[in-house]
């Protein structure tokens, strides 16, 4: 079986590791002459609006996925016209626009912060009066690492701030005072079965993930499959979606969902029965789901800028490293590693050395 991905970056090519042993082939469709992904299958390189490019994958592959949500509208319905495509056009519609995101989960009764739509400075101005401050500024569509979004505490933050986020299409948000911040990944099988891993603590520093743990049956756990598995449905979702949340007042609120594999759930590779992307393949290509059970105690720390010296990194015994042969560059995620051990204790120690290498 050939799979078509719609972008060559690190999430592709993990897809194509866990893949090839299935029997799959891939064609990666990404612009960039260096793509992570192209020495893992064919590189088409095209922008994503490019119809006879687009026309050519469709001929190739049996289905088409994607590795990021923030594809054109257009590409998805061209590609649709030819070749099954999993998520469909209508999840990534929902999942790419903060807007369509969060009424979704309002509609379904799932918690999420007080959001208003903002297309102008007096949109802000009179959202502000009601939601109050401090609030978060976030435009609707492709912000990703904390990147399109902006916290307002004090009065003189809102002023001209639509104008600074580029006079696009904005969401306001209250400010959660959060006391963690978890995701679930999910995956859904083309005949509605659906399966969750374990509920992830993630830490983030200035809007990028650094560090996941898995955990071990988390209180919320329950909880956050009953909002995911609502949001799966509604979809009829197919293949891994991650569900981001905050922990608030000992309950969940809604934050975000990726219609994709995402950096929270890489950990599995190593930490689960069945990785996120195994799992998504299966999903996408019909094949029965994997197991998402644990194996150990897990954790993930992502290399941001640059990968630690790969014999240090590998040194650290049940450390796996994981290079995405990216030019390093700073803020750019170019690696990760995944630690695996039989406690708690351990594990915590092993984090703290590759944070010491992280820090050099
Ligand atoms: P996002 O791109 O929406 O996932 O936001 C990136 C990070 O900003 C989140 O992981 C949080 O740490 C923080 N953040 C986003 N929205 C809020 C909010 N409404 N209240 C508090 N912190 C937030």
């Amino acid at each position: 079986m050939k799979i078509g991905v719609i972008g060559g970056g690190q999430l592709g090519r993990m897809l194509a590791l866990a893949g090839t042993p299935l029997g799959m082939n891939f064609a990666f469709l990404d612009p960039a002459p260096d793509a992570c992904a192209a020495p893992l299958g064919e590189h088409l390189r095209a922008d994503y609006g490019d119809q006879e490019h687009l026309r050519q994958l469709a001929d190739e592959v049996d289905l088409v996925t994607f590795e990021f949500e923030s594809v054109p509208a257009e590409t998805v319905a061209f590609l649709s016209q030819f070749v099954p495509v999993y998520p469909s056009a209508e999840s990534l519609r929902i999942a790419r626009d903060r807007w369509f995101e969060k009424s979704m989960f309002k509609d379904l009764g799932i918690p999420t912060p007080s959001f208003a739509d903002i297309q102008s400075q007096a949109d802000l101005d009179a959202a502000v009066a009601s939601i109050g401050l401090p609030a978060v500024l976030k435009t609707r569509t492709l912000g990703y690492d904390g990147k399109g979004q902006k916290v307002l505490r004090t009065a003189e933050d809102v002023v001209g701030t639509f104008d600074e986020l580029g006079s696009v299409p904005c969401l306001l948000e209250g400010f959660v005072p959060f006391t963690g911040e978890v995701s679930l990944i999910a995956v859904r099988a083309r005949d509605g079965e659906t399966r969750f891993y374990p509920l992830v603590h993630n830490t983030h520093e200035n809007g990028i993930l650094r560090l996941s743990v898995a955990s071990e049956d988390h209180l919320l756990q329950n909880l956050a499959e009953d909002y995911a598995g609502r949001v799966l449905k509604q979809l009829d979702y197919v293949g891994v979606l991650a569900f981001e949340f905050f922990e608030v007042d000992g309950g969940l609120k809604a934050n975000e969902i990726a219609p994709r594999v995402h950096n929270s759930g890489h950990w599995t590779i190593e930490g689960a029965e069945c990785s996120q992307f195994e799992n998504h393949l299966r999903a996408v290509a019909g094949l029965p789901l994997g197991s998402t059970a644990k194996v150990g105690e897990s954790a993930m720390l992502n290399f941001i800028g640059e990968v630690p010296a790969v014999d240090k990194v590998v040194a650290i015994d049940e450390c796996h490293l994981h290079h995405y042969g990216k030019a390093f560059k700073v803020g750019r995620k170019v690696g990760h590693a995944t630690l695996r051990c039989d406690d708690m204790a351990t594990l915590e120690q092993k984090i703290q050395q590759v944070e010491a290498l992280i820090k050099g």
